[in-house]
């Protein structure tokens, strides 16, 4: 087998990156672009629906409300 670390692109700015233990923002280039990217991310489950749905029905029981 192979010692070689492998490389992979920075998910932010494509630069290549080797992926090793010494490198702690692995797949990142560097902490600036772990941080954008981490931000971005957060950004994006922000920006998610998280409420509950208006028209679902209330699940109280059978038959509820139907007296
Ligand atoms: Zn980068």
């Amino acid at each position: 087998m192979t010692d070689r670390p492998s490389r992979v692109a920075c998910p932010t700015c494509g630069k290549a990156v080797e992926w090793s233990a010494e490198n702690r923002f692995r797949p990142f280039c560097t902490e600036r672009c772990k941080l954008i990217d981490l931000g971005a991310w957060a950004s994006e489950s922000y920006r998610a629906p998280v409420s509950e749905d208006p028209t679902e029905p209330d699940d109280s029981g059978p038959g509820a409300g139907t007296s």
